[in-house]
């Protein structure tokens, strides 16, 4: 950076100041991120190449030290849907930790435990969508099919359908204008029921005159040929449809990423390319990746789980020669956190939902937000002023551009984070993410020069 960075709306956009190495490493960030969303588009293939990364990066399982020294990187997971990675700091655990923790569930359709019937001589596939989506950005896209199909005897079966050029995708039609009267006169949110979102899966009919739904069995034939996938197994299975295609640059210089599942694997990714790049903190650091924030951090893979305390509970165990249920206590209550998630930028076609002297821009670097909620502060954490001006400092020390942001209007609506959950700990906690344009949508926006700040500022915080 060349000069201060200030953070108030209406500064400049950051690139400008930028040196050409740090605009360089901006766009080389982006591609790398590009491939890593592209390819990680569930929960459990994020974990799996953040499993991957850090083992690349000197990470080891946690299981497999019995006593932990400064400097040493560990990580565990639960389940294949939640991770937790961390560096032993020099200072001792109970001063605290610094814990950056990202989601890596995005909304979606899982197909139904019952998911294949035949109607009007089509395959199709019931879906139930997952967290909080517009129903009509699924219909008329291309989507693709990844999941785990797990048979009776324990095996677990990987598919991933319409990604390669070579694959087939899939899509649910949408209703065509010329028969849509009634449709288009209902209210955008009923428009398109939830039922009505059964994907097309197959046309062509087996020839046997065994079965009556030929064309489902054509379906179940290919699933047992391809995959060894039976209808019963459907039962024990998780199969998400998102959209088939990759991530791309985004306007006329590439200065944008667009692209599914930024919300929130934007911060998955910077938080754990943060992590890998730091050695020896002072403070003990704590990369955190839960799932199931889409609807409410439940389950033993959210954030309302004992995974994350289990995780510190067991590197305490480590590293602290008396360690008793007091020092975790005391580690997490002197913790510090940034919960990275995704915030809404200002967008030129819907100016009027946000507080223009409270909204993110894009380009204008990682937003700090105080508080998210919804009507009176519902809900939200709300940093306090002491942690936020430690923040500010700490950012203003490392170069990082930042800006402050809210998640719209008051009484427009409103929104949460895990960063409540964390607080339960009693540490310090507070929002700091990207900025993006069409929040869960198929095809989210991003700036390259945002996510190459929440990467600075992740690093800065979990090193400081
Ligand atoms: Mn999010
Ligand atoms: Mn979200």
């Amino acid at each position: 950076m060349t000069q201060d960075v200030k953070n108030q709306s209406g500064t400049t956009p950051v690139w400008t100041r930028l040196n050409d190495s740090e605009k360089e490493e901006v766009m080389g960030l982006a591609g790398e991120y590009r491939q890593f969303i592209s390819a990680a588009k569930t929960e459990r293939e994020t974990i799996e190449l953040a499993v991957k990364t850090a083992q690349d990066r000197g990470f080891v399982p946690l299981e497999q030290k019995d006593a932990l020294q400064p400097g040493e990187r560990v990580f565990a997971t639960w389940r294949g849907k939640c991770m937790a990675l961390a560096i032993v700091g020099s200072e001792p655990l109970e001063k605290g930790i610094n814990v950056v923790g990202a989601h890596v569930d995005s909304p979606r359709l899982d197909l139904k435990p019952q998911p294949l019937y035949e109607e009007a001589d089509l395959a199709m596939l019931k879906t139930q969508y997952y967290g909080g989506i517009k129903k009509y950005h699924w219909v008329g896209i291309p989507l693709a099919l990844h999941g785990v199909v797990v048979k009776e005897d324990g095996r677990v079966l990987k598919v991933v359908i319409g990604e390669r050029e070579t694959e087939p995708v899939f899509t649910i039609a949408d209703l065509l204008p010329h028969l849509a009267r009634e449709q288009m006169e209902k209210k955008m949110a009923e428009g398109i029921s939830g039922e009505a979102l059964s994907i097309l899966a197959g046309g062509l009919p087996v020839t046997s005159n065994e079965v009556r739904e030929k064309i489902k069995q054509a379906v179940l034939d290919y699933l047992n040929r391809e995959y060894g996938v039976q209808e019963e197994d459907f039962i024990s299975a998780e199969i998400e449809a998102v959209p088939a295609w990759p991530a791309r640059d985004v306007g006329v210089d590439g200065s944008l990423v667009g692209g599914y599942g930024q919300d929130d694997r934007v911060s998955v990714y910077t938080t754990l390319k943060a992590i890998a790049d730091i050695s020896n903190p002072p403070r003990t650091a704590v990369a955190l990746f839960v799932d199931k924030e889409e609807i409410g951090s439940t389950g033993n893979t959210g954030m309302y789980s004992t995974f994350f305390t289990n995780f510190v509970a067991e590197l305490a165990a480590r590293i602290v020669p008396r360690y008793s249920e007091l020092v975790l206590r005391r580690t997490l209550a002197s913790s510090r956190a940034i919960s990275a998630d995704v915030n809404a930028g200002l967008d030129p076609n819907y100016p009027d939902v946000m507080d223009k002297l409270n909204a993110a821009r894009l380009g204008h670097g990682v937003v700090l937000t105080k508080y998210t909620g919804a009507a009176g502060k519902k809900g939200a954490n709300d940093a306090h002023a002491e942690f936020m001006g430690l923040v500010r400092h700490l950012f203003k020390r490392h170069g990082v551009a930042w800006q402050n942001g809210l998640l719209g209007k008051v009484d427009q609506g409103g929104g949460g984070t895990i960063a409540y959950l964390l607080a339960l700990h009693g540490m310090d906690v507070v929002d700091c993410g990207v900025p993006l344009l069409g929040m869960h949508s198929p095809f989210e926006v991003a700036h390259k020069v945002d996510i190459y700040m929440a990467y600075r500022g992740y690093r800065a915080f979990l090193g400081g």
